[in-house]
């Protein structure tokens, strides 16, 4: 019962790696806050079978904008009281040539995978240097974890704006680390491999890229949500107050290969 009395802020959290992050929280005690735009009820339930208490946000993090940000974690404080970790899970693939890439389609990812992320880190570390540290028991440790990808390291195929928010937010969670370790927060990041969720459905689905896939992760299967979750709770727990600005693979081995 690592975050007995802790609440847990996961984005992205009506299904796929978010909702599998919220259980993790959930069966070590926390109070998860969930945000999403669609329906919470089915994590709600995961989340109070799993020993936790839920909390559901509705909220559109699309726009990107500071104001949008500071405004969810201001409903988030009103309702939770206080925030211990915040998990940027919450993003969106839009995949096109690059020659035929839309400038819509450029700005959706780059506001929700990136901005939002920023905004969200930027309103909560504000709360917490300013405010939440002094209430918090001594010690404590306000613990920001970002889902970065693969693509953080490497271009993919037709995903040149997922591409170019997930290298950028591995360098946000850098640079927001060395400022802020001295406050006591905690910036890492997790780079998931392939997992099996709605995100990579298109590619599961086209044949050849599955084998080609498949073919390359040393694992020899597809990651599950429910993988990349273990490694959230520790970069969010006290067994990892020394680890800053860090981004952990969890890809079943693909980028050593
Ligand atoms: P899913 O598509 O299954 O889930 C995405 C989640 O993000 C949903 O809960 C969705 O909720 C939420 N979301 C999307 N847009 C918005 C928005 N505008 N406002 C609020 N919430 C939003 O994706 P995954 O679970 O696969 O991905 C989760 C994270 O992991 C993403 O950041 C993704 O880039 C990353 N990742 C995934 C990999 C994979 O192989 N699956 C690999 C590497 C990284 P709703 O639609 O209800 O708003």
């Amino acid at each position: 019962m690592k975050f007995k009395n802790k609440v847990v802020v996961v984005t992205g959290a009506s299904r796929g790696i978010g909702q599998a992050i919220c259980v993790a929280f959930a069966k070590e005690g926390a109070t998860v806050v969930g945000v999403a735009r669609s329906d919470l009820a089915e994590t709600g339930a995961a989340v109070d079978a799993a020993g936790g208490k839920f909390i559901a946000n509705n909220a559109d993090l699309g726009t990107g904008t500071q104001k949008e940000s500071a405004d969810v974690i201001a409903q988030i404080l009103a309702k939770a009281g206080q925030i211990d970790v915040l998990v940027n899970n919450a993003g969106i693939i839009r995949r096109a040539p690059a020659k035929d890439f839309s400038e819509a389609d450029w700005n959706a990812v780059i506001a929700t995978n990136l901005n939002s992320p920023f905004f969200l880190m930027q309103a909560v570390g504000k709360w917490w240097i300013e405010n939440g540290r002094t209430k918090a028991p001594e010690n404590s440790r306000l613990k920001l974890v970002n889902i970065a990808s693969l693509l953080s390291f490497q271009g993919g195929i037709t995903v040149p704006a997922y591409a170019a928010s997930k290298h950028a937010i591995a360098g946000v969670t850098k640079a927001l680390s060395n400022e802020w370790a001295k406050e006591r927060i905690n910036v890492n990041a997790i780079a998931p491999g392939y997992i099996a969720t709605e995100n990579t459905k298109a590619l599961r689905e086209d044949a050849g890229r599955n084998k080609a896939i498949l073919d390359r992760i040393p694992e020899g299967r597809w990651g599950a949500a429910e993988d990349i979750a273990g490694g959230c709770v520790f970069l969010a727990s006290g067994d990892s107050d020394y680890l800053n600005g860090a981004v952990l693979n969890i890809d079943g081995g693909w980028l050593g290969r």
